[in-house]
């Protein structure tokens, strides 16, 4: 028990997170839109996204291990989970616990299901060109599947962020797998498939990032919205003369008296150090740029174009997941699943 207030807060936008699953679900011309919660809703909350997701009409739910469907508890009644990693040597106790389905994905794991799940479905992962998760489609055709109670066969694009010839070969080689086991449905789509359109959307689509703000590729730019907002405080204001640095390494030096906020928010936090020199505040319609390095717990901002700023005061930081990530070079999903545990995490 605790009388302390967390120190930094983490606004998650549930109107937006509903909105971009529907987009998602929109451009699959029909077919059912899942939804990738791993790694605690990539960062966001596990528990808080797929109630909203739920209550926009998803029913279909990806988790990557059993601890992440298990902490899920209550949250999971009347929806479809499945487990990405599958049925491993040291999950069996915990698969038959869950109510949750494996996605099987070695011969190994087929063979451990059909000893212990009793006839109960499954998930089959098809591994059509990305070598990392899955089995072969010869290993399909020679009937590894056969006699499994399979709900999807699905694949995983290895450059659905990209053009080229590889979309198009994963997709024909998932098509040519149709009928080939008792698969109810086939998928194939993450966010970026979503956006190569209705034909990578087979029956069922596995959205990740969209959902929760990211733009894989152009066709989703001005339709998917921001779902997080970081804030930080103020823990102190200063002013330094020219000549003098902000942080460690010394790396910016000021050219003329400048007003310094310091915030309480670092790399520990997940602000990781590509904002440092690069990132944003925003306050009050402002925008009040990181200077010098970002320390663990600690970054400075130049206030001069915000006076009022004060100790104790609240600030967003540029959190936009695409300018967020060609602002710091990290990736969008890294952006999302590195905030850490300091944040109060707000619904609004
Ligand atoms: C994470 C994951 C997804 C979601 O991917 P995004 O790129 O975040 O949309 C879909 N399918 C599988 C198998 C995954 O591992």
């Amino acid at each position: 028990l605790t009388s302390a207030k967390a120190p930094l807060r983490l606004r998650l936008d549930g109107a937006a997170l509903a909105a971009n699953w529907r987009w998602c679900e929109s451009r699959g011309a029909g077919a059912e839109c899942g939804a990738a919660v791993k790694a605690d809703g990539y960062g966001l909350g596990a528990t808080e996204v797929v109630r909203r997701l739920a209550e926009a009409g998803c029913r279909t739910f990806y988790v990557a291990t059993w601890a992440e469907a298990e902490a899920l508890g209550d949250a999971t009644v009347g929806l479809s989970f499945a487990v990405l990693h599958g049925v491993g040597r040291d999950d069996v106790s915990a698969t038959l616990a869950s109510s949750a389905r494996p996605v099987l994905n070695t011969l190994a794991q087929v063979a451990r299901w059909r000893e212990i799940g009793g006839g109960r479905p499954c998930d089959v992962m098809v591994d059509t060109g990305i070598n990392r998760l899955g089995v072969a489609p010869t290993e399909i055709g020679a009937g590894i599947a056969e006699g499994l109670n399979v709900d999807t066969l699905m694949s995983h694009l290895a450059c659905g962020e990209s053009a080229g010839g590889m979309n198009e070969r994963q997709r024909k080689a998932l098509e040519a797998l149709r009928g080939s086991t008792s698969a109810k449905r086939l998928s194939l789509a993450n966010s970026a498939g979503i956006c190569l359109g209705p034909a990578f959307a087979f029956d069922l689509t596995r959205p990740g990032l969209a959902l929760y703000g990211g733009v894989p590729r152009a066709e989703a730019e001005g339709a998917i919205r921001q779902v997080v907002r970081v804030e930080a405080r103020v823990v102190q204001r200063r002013r330094i003369e020219a000549g003098e640095s902000v942080g460690y390494g010394a790396t910016f030096t000021a050219e003329e008296a400048t007003e310094l906020a310091i915030l309480n928010i670092g790399y520990a936090d997940g602000y990781l150090h590509g904002f440092s020199g690069k990132g944003r505040a925003l306050v009050g319609g402002k925008e009040a740029p990181v200077v010098g390095r970002v320390s663990m717990d600690l970054t400075a901002i130049r206030a001069n174009a915000v006076p009022e700023l004060a100790e104790g005061d609240w600030v967003e930081l540029q959190y936009d997941l695409p300018r967020a990530a060609a602002v710091s070079g990290l990736s969008q999903y890294e952006l999302l699943t590195t905030l850490g545990q300091r944040f109060e995490r707000i619904r609004d």
